[in-house]
């Protein structure tokens, strides 16, 4: 196969994989570059926003994914309790919301969230790459160096078994190669912020289903005499994942054999059950943000661009869109229909999002403490032993510190007993966390803020507008410049599809209403941009909720991000002219035809 490919892509991870399938169905041809052989068998993420599912709809993965992910029933409520067996503290509701709520929930998009283990994703990825003839997916092969060019990027890449290299010659790479990325440290980009934990997670199978039976979550937060833990219910009995702080360098990997883990899990349960363990992994909780998503003609993305807490679902969510955000912008550079400089928008725009998702992780991950310390443990404790303990000279003997830490940690678990005990001051002490758990809905219900993303600046121009009352939980569509295009079905000669389907991927997309469509589409003639007519059911998509504020045509990107929200008493063609320039495309120009 010719090595000469549009874009390398260093990463078959969701962020990676999902960046080739968006640039193929573009028509660029790629090379994704994998580490491993295999997909990942160790779940992590497991929460696929709407957003995602949007974008995996758009490239024919929807069906797929709701195939393969968990019924509603078992999205039901996160959960907090002692044991498995023991008091439940509290729940927030997830798909246990009003009838109404779900509803509203629903018809702001063409799909829903999904609830589908990452280990079960990526191998559908990978499928669909090997599917995909643009796509040339060499597994077992990394990433070693590169040289930036004029003309494009040489990419050294290195079989790891054999250790034999070869080089790969592209326009452009996406560096999507998780939190630990090589690419970044090459390109000696720095990752500003805190390391906020250690955990320790095991991958386990067991029957838990006759202690989850009116206990119906994707995850169950479990606090114990004997310590702190979370269930997450990847793919009942089969994939189960049970988190463990621990407290490196006086603790490692090593100190949790599948014995100690075992019996975690046991404390959690509160009961005996048998359980297998499948795997053990250390991870490393983040809060941090690449200073620079762009290098030449290198672009982060994921994982290799932003790491923060998973509390919150966002990580691979936020990837998915640093992608989808990026592809189109490589498309149109590539087939001559923008100028490079579009590709400077991507920083512009993603990277002020991979900060606001990491302070919305780092603020979910601290409503944790509020829970724990409603059960008697000061939440000062909790944060600041992770602290203490990394300040602690690594020189010092490792046994005595390791046992001072478990000393530590034991007494204040001890705290937790109460929460247990039937007596007045259990029930206190489970009333007040209940009220402090009732207020938790912004970590898990994330509707507003994956739908709501706004880009401020980079290839949109602002309306001035401010905006709209930034619920995290709850999406209420209300139109802006740089904001995602609000949904709404429409009747058209395929049948009836959204109005993100209307979006055309090789021209912006002017969206206006029969009042407006002889005066727009006169504007529109010559300039390259497709023009979409909607009914007067479907006006709810110029709907700013400000008083005579709302726009009378959009303007809209291939992402389905509006470019510019125009009204009717602007100069038409100079108000068109000024969206193509924004996003680096000439007026009228003919694309170049890309062989
Ligand atoms: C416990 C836990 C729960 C989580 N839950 C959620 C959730 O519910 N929702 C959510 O959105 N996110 C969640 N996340 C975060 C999510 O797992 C990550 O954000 C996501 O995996 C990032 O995807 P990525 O493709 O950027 O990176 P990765 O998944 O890390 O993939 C990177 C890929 O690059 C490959 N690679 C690395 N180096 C090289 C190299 N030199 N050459 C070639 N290949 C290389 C690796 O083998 C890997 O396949 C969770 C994370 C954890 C730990």
């Amino acid at each position: 196969m010719d090595d000469t490919r549009d874009v390398i892509v260093v990463g078959a991870g969701p962020v990676g994989a999902t960046a080739a399938l968006l640039l193929a169905d573009y028509g660029l041809k790629c090379t994704v570059v994998e580490a491993r052989r295999e997909p990942q068998s160790h779940p992590a993420a497991h929460v696929l926003s709407t957003r995602s599912m949007e974008i995996w709809r758009e490239i024919g993965l929807e069906r797929d994914i709701r195939r393969l992910s968990a019924p509603m029933h078992e999205l039901r409520n996160v959960l907090y309790c002692t044991s498995l067996v023991g008091p439940e503290l509290g729940r927030v509701p997830l798909a246990d919301l009003p009838h109404a709520q779900i509803d509203a929930i629903e018809s702001v998009s063409p799909t829903r969230s999904a609830h589908l283990p990452q280990n079960v994703l990526e191998p559908l990825l990978w499928q669909t790459l090997r599917d995909t003839a643009r796509i040339d997916l060499r597994t077992g092969w990394q990433y070693s160096c590169h040289t930036d060019g004029a003309d494009g990027v040489s990419v050294t890449v290195t079989d790891v078994t054999t250790g034999a290299y070869r080089k790969l010659a592209a326009r452009y790479v996406i560096a999507a190669d998780g939190s630990a990325s090589t690419v970044r440290r090459a390109l000696r980009v720095t990752m500003d912020g805190p390391v906020l934990q250690h955990l320790i997670s095991v991958h386990f199978s067991a029957d838990l289903e006759r202690f989850r039976y009116r206990r119906r979550g994707p995850v169950i937060w479990t606090h114990t005499a004997k310590g702190l833990g979370a269930v997450i219910v990847h793919r009942p009995p089969q994939d189960l994942v049970f988190q463990i702080p621990y407290f490196p360098p006086f603790e490692s990997l090593e100190d949790f054999p599948a014995a100690v883990c075992r019996r975690h899990i046991l404390d959690a349960v509160g009961a005996d059950v048998d359980i297998e363990i499948k795997s053990i992994q250390s991870w490393t909780m983040h809060a941090q943000v690449a200073d620079r998503f762009r290098v030449g003609r290198i672009f982060l993305a994921g994982d290799a661009a932003h790491r923060f807490p998973p509390t919150g679902g966002l990580g691979l969510n936020t990837g998915v869109a640093d992608v989808h955000n990026l592809a189109w912008k490589l498309a149109w550079v590539v087939f001559g229909r923008a100028r490079e400089a579009l590709l400077d928008t991507y920083e512009q725009e993603r990277r002020p999002v991979g900060i606001a998702a990491t302070a919305d992780s780092v603020a979910n991950f601290e409503g944790l403490f509020e829970v724990v310390a409603a059960l008697g443990i000061p939440r000062q404790a909790v944060r600041l032993l992770p602290r203490s303990v990394a300040a602690i000279p690594e020189w010092l003997p490792r046994r005595p510190v390791r046992a001072l830490i478990r000393g530590l940690t034991t007494l204040a678990y001890q705290r937790l007993r109460l929460a247990n005990s039937p007596s007045r001051v259990g029930n206190r002490i489970r009333r007040r966390a209940a009220a402090v758990i009732a207020g938790q809905g912004p970590h898990y219900r994330s509707w507003g803020r994956d739908l709501g993303v706004r880009y401020q600046c980079g290839a949109v121009i602002a309306d001035g507008l401010p905006s709209p009352s930034n619920d995290p939980q709850f999406y209420s569509p209300r139109v802006r410049a740089g904001g995602r295009l609000p949904h709404c079905w429409v009747e058209s000669c395929d049948g009836r599809v959204s109005t993100l389907d209307l979006v055309s991927r090789d021209e912006l997309t002017l969206l206006t209403s029969a009042g407006g469509y002889t005066a727009w589409s006169a504007a529109a003639e010559g300039l390259s941009m497709s023009v979409a007519l909607l009914g007067d059911g479907e006006l709810g998509v110029f709907h700013t909720g400000i008083a005579g504020a709302d726009p009378d045509v959009l303007v809209v990107r291939p992402d389905g991000h509006i470019v510019a929200a125009l009204h009717s008493d602007r100069d038409g063609v100079a108000s068109l002219r000024r969206a193509l320039a924004v996003v680096g495309a000439p007026s009228s120009a003919k694309a170049l035809v890309h062989e």
